[in-house]
């Protein structure tokens, strides 16, 4: 009893992975990759069951009838991995090793004589998927330490599959068919079935694990209206890219940019309308910047931008084509002609100045444009010779008449 239990251990655990899998394929379809590695495991499962349930006295046949399940659970699983790192796995080439596999496999049932050449076959079938799947992962996959967990996985479970036969074949001389699964073969391959197969499953579940807390963090960080950063991964962002461009000498600056009279816009023409002018503000903004730019949206129909390798003039350039761009929009619906316009300010980082200082200032001038009549771009450097020439603004604190 207690030896049939332990028989049966390696394909519970290929069952636990399967549902596992095909669990959190059910709570997420989109991610298909955890579809196909569901359905590896479970024909894993399925393969191991037939060969540990199976009477001995089968040989030869039990190799045969498992080759089909083991055949497509490596191409399950080597679909799923692929999937996982943006790979399209070649169906027509994986049909191919299938289908040939499984032909070779017919041959030396009917022609030879020795259950060496149908293990050498099912598993030169698994172990060609695998290289294909370990070469398109090392391609494809991003250098981090939990891709690369992923990657020594993949590199021993496929050289397993190619050693095995081989180590089997040099120490233990030939195996009788009804010997078989009293083989140091069959011990090897249980063996390194359960450890490598546990270490492939944990490698797996680890990086899809993985992939669900980049994509939380993504929707976290991202402005669903606007399609820009929310404002604390905004924030964050802009603090690193200030403190790298103090380091570097890079000049940088931000430009605050805010809707006007939007409380109009929504008590005019509704909320909708409103939120549909959000949504194609923040789009116009995130055509207009370049890459190195960082953009969020920091307060209702507030935004800011942090200008990468700019002075206040180039910024200011920058911030004149989104305000012009702004009165471009158009955001109808139906018979609405909802126009909207939008006041900027821009200030450049002076040397010793953060985050809250800068802002600060841009935020000021943004003020005046709004005070000199909206629909209008304002340098934080005006400000200061309007005020009397300070030399320097550090540690000035935010203005009171619009928020921070
Ligand atoms: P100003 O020209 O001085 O900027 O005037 P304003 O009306 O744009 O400024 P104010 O800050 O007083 O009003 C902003 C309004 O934006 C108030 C709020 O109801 C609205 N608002 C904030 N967030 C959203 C949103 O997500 N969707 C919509 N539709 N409206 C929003
Ligand atoms: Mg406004
Ligand atoms: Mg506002």
């Amino acid at each position: 009893m207690r030896d049939f239990l332990l028989l049966l251990s390696t394909p519970m655990v290929a069952l636990i992975f399967a549902v596992t899998f095909l669990v959190i394929w059910r709570r997420d379809q989109a991610r298909t990759e955890n579809l196909a590695l569901g359905t590896g495991w479970l024909m894993l499962a399925t393969a191991m069951l037939i060969s540990q349930l199976s009477p001995a006295h089968m040989g030869r046949a039990l190799v045969a009838i498992t080759h089909v399940p083991y055949t497509i659970a490596a191409l399950g699983m080597a679909s799923g991995i692929m999937l996982r790192v943006g790979v399209k796995p070649p169906t027509k080439v994986f049909l191919m090793i299938g289908l040939g596999g499984i032909c070779a496999m017919a041959l030396t049932q009917a022609v030879g004589n020795s259950i060496k050449a149908d293990l050498f076959i099912t598993n030169i079938t698994s172990g060609v998927i695998m290289v294909m799947t370990t070469q398109s992962f090392a391609m494809a996959a991003k250098r981090d330490p939990i891709e690369r967990f992923m990657f020594v996985t993949l590199v021993l479970v496929t050289a397993q599959f190619f050693l095995r036969p081989v180590f089997s074949f040099m120490f233990d001389g030939p195996i009788a068919p009804e010997a078989y699964r009293e083989s140091a073969y069959y011990m090897t391959l249980a063996w390194l079935f359960g450890f490598g197969s546990v270490m492939f499953g944990i490698a797996q579940l680890v990086t899809a694990m993985k992939d669900h807390i980049d994509a939380l963090k993504a929707h976290n960080a991202t402005d669903e209206l606007s399609g820009l950063l929310a404002r604390g991964e905004f924030e964050l962002r802009v603090k690193a890219a200030l403190n790298a461009a103090a380091n570097k000498g890079t000049d940088v600056s931000l430009v605050v940019g805010d809707i006007d009279h939007f409380k109009k816009v929504n008590d005019i023409w509704g909320h909708q309308a409103g939120d549909r002018a959000i949504a194609g503000f923040g789009a116009m903004i995130n055509e207009t910047i370049r890459g190195t730019d960082i953009a969020g949206r920091v307060g209702g129909e507030e935004f800011c931008i942090l200008v990468w390798s700019a002075d206040e003039d180039i910024s200011a350039r920058l911030a004149e084509r989104l305000r012009l761009r702004t009165t471009e929009l158009d955001v109808t619906d139906g018979s609405l002609d909802v126009r909207i316009t939008a006041s900027f300010g821009v200030a450049q980082r002076v040397e010793g100045e953060n985050y809250r200082s800068v802002f600060a200032r841009a935020d000021k001038a943004l003020y005046e444009a709004k005070q000199g009549g909206r629909n209008q771009v304002r340098k934080a450097v005006d400000m200061s010779l309007d005020e009397g020439k300070k030399p320097s603004i550090t540690g000035s604190s935010p203005t009171k008449d619009v928020a921070a």
